[in-house]
């Protein structure tokens, strides 16, 4: 695994890696090594992070919009969201019944429509 960093060794702009520490068999801890000069960082406190830059990819993802699906199928069931509903200027109608309707109601036999309306 690497991560970004600006070395203090070399200065550079780049990766530091992670390395496990053994003590004979037993890993006793980490270390971090810049991947351009190969400068050992005892600790993580040690290590210059990006972090800006990571906090702020962090905070992006923090901020990314929750899922707009609600689960409102019931109010998605009435006539205007059906595949039977047709629209003309004077009347709606059901195309299945053949009957007036309201584009609020909602009837046992809906199909929704192919392409769900989007944004309204
Ligand atoms: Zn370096």
């Amino acid at each position: 695994m690497t991560v970004e960093i600006v070395c203090a060794g070399c200065g550079a702009d780049t990766m530091v890696k992670r390395e496990p520490v053994y003590d004979g068999f037993k890993r006793i801890g980490e270390r971090f090594v810049c991947v351009s000069c190969g400068h050992v960082y005892a600790s993580e406190e040690s290590v210059p992070f990006k972090k800006k830059r990571e906090m702020a990819v962090f905070s992006d993802a923090d901020k990314s919009p929750q899922p707009r699906i609600f689960k409102s199928d019931d109010l998605q069931k009435n006539c205007r969201h059906c595949e039977h509903y047709v629209v003309n200027p004077f009347t709606q109608r059901c195309g299945l019944h053949g009957r007036v309707v309201e584009a609020t109601d909602i009837c046992g036999q809906f199909e929704a429509k192919d392409k769900p309306e989007v944004g309204s």
